[in-house]
């Protein structure tokens, strides 16, 4: 009986030490705040139920189980949907006055075909995909000519805002099509044009600078 006491204490001192760390990390990774909110609500329930469970002593046991297992399944389900939709549940905005690398155009959230990457913690924005690409081909040349703090060239949140259903898309997820000189990406590309993956597009501008 006092040693299920114990281990119920201490599993719930675990979890809360979990959310701490959770949200310290959705702080430091630039999550939307609304998911630190809900990590602090979860923690906040998780010690009201310990704290009542204390006074109502018939019921600690069941109670303590109870909160245990609530708060775990919580907490697990929200890193796992926080982690799995990135670029949904990432506060990713271009702030005022932010500029596109490769040409220096201004870009706002409203900016059609706007595209991001975040470079060793710095995130930067570009006002169409085929700028980002451009950026990709030869990153070391826009982070000297445009003077960004980067040390190493790590690269992750590679995301492109689809032109049908202007959400942010992890560039594998979505389809290219060129409309002249412009490079347009879609979730679901119109009928009748010619489409090609994120890869593709990779692999024919590499082909098209070595043939130049
Ligand atoms: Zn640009």
């Amino acid at each position: 009986m006092e040693a299920v006491g114990m281990i119920l204490i201490v599993s719930s001192r675990f979890l809360e030490l979990l959310g701490i760390i959770m949200i310290i990390f959705f702080a430091i990774k630039k999550y939307k705040a609304r998911y630190i909110y809900y990590t602090t609500f979860i923690i906040f329930v998780s010690i009201s139920i310990s704290a009542a469970a204390i006074f109502l002593k018939e019921y600690f046991i069941p109670l303590s189980i109870a909160s245990t297992v609530i708060s775990s399944l919580l907490l697990l389900g929200l890193i796992i949907y926080v982690i799995k939709h990135r670029e949904e549940t990432l506060d990713i905005q271009p702030q005022e006055g932010e500029r596109c690398p490769v040409c220096t155009a201004f870009v706002k959230d409203t900016t059609e075909g706007l595209s991001t990457v975040t470079v060793d913690d710095v995130t930067l924005f570009f006002d169409s995909p085929l700028h980002l690409v451009r950026f990709l081909e030869d990153p070391l040349f826009y982070i000297k000519q445009r003077r960004i703090p980067v040390s190493k060239l790590e690269f992750e949140n590679l995301f492109i805002k689809a032109k049908d259903t202007k959400r942010f898309r992890e560039p594998s997820r979505l389809k290219f099509i060129y409309e002249g000189e412009e490079l347009e990406a879609f979730e679901n590309p119109p009928k009748g044009k010619e489409v090609y993956t994120f890869e593709e597009i990779i692999k024919k501008t590499k082909v098209n600078q070595d043939a130049g």
